[in-house]
């Protein structure tokens, strides 16, 4: 893939970093991304790799916009209240970067779809609002080795996670939360969140994404990042895998 005038221009800034350029810009033009859920999280994860020109995005979301979605979810504006999220993402996206192709299908991944929708795909971000679905989206990218980028807040938390379970000593999904099916999902409809924090671990994913395509800096698979906003905090723990888990099999 050669580059053309227009893209050495838009994309300068990140060919100049040598832990990316040419190369990682070139990887980053030619992967394809999926992402779950275009709430608070997905809607930066969304801006941030359209506009670093990832070459083809899959959103999955089955919701419209809501009043109430617009303190936090910035890929969308007033007029868009009512409107399927993936067909006002698709033209937000279009806006910020013609070249990307963001593909949205209004339809939720369960347990039973998962492995085939994802089949193909280069990195997956789970921004999901559900338990259900984390899981579903966990057990597919571990058996299909797609990488998984999952972030999750609540209230004045974030939470960041790179997965790649296939490997003998990296974690999955399941090996943090465990698998009860009882679980309850924490919604910010019920507890409340930080606009500007699920901006932040949405763009934090976006990142994750641009290092699993193009390998820059250590690796972050096997770690859990925590911000706590109210303390002004961010740490980093291991994550070890669960020799019970699923994935370990
Ligand atoms: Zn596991």
């Amino acid at each position: 893939m050669t580059l053309s005038d227009d893209q050495l221009d838009r994309y300068a800034r990140h060919i100049i970093l040598k832990e990316i350029g040419g190369e990682g810009q070139r990887r980053l033009l030619s992967a394809h991304v999926a992402v779950i859920g275009a709430g608070g999280i997905g809607s930066p994860t969304i801006q941030y790799l359209v506009a670093a020109g990832v070459g083809r995005l899959t959103l999955f979301d089955d919701d419209r916009v809501s009043l109430s979605n617009l303190q936090r979810q910035t890929l969308f504006g007033t007029a868009d209240v009512g409107r399927l999220k993936v067909e006002a993402a698709s033209e937000a996206a279009a806006r910020l970067n013609p070249d990307p192709i963001l593909l949205g299908l209004d339809q939720r991944i369960d347990a039973g779809n998962a492995e085939s929708l994802l089949e193909g795909i280069d990195a997956i971000v789970d921004g999901s609002d559900n338990f259900a679905t984390r899981l579903a989206v966990s057990d597919a990218a571990t058996s299909l080795h797609i990488p998984l980028v999952s972030a999750a807040v609540g209230q004045f938390e974030g939470q960041l996670a790179v997965y790649r379970g296939w490997e003998a000593d990296k974690p999955c999904y399941r090996c943090l939360v465990g698998t009860d099916p009882d679980r309850p999902d924490i919604s910010c409809a019920d507890q409340g969140v930080l606009g500007a924090l699920t901006g932040v671990m949405g763009s934090l994913a976006a990142m994750e994404v641009v290092r699993v395509l193009t390998g820059f800096g250590e690796d972050s698979a096997g770690k859990l990042l925590l911000l706590d906003a109210l303390a002004f905090r961010m740490r980093t723990i291991r994550l070890p895998k669960d020799p019970g888990c699923l994935c370990a099999a």
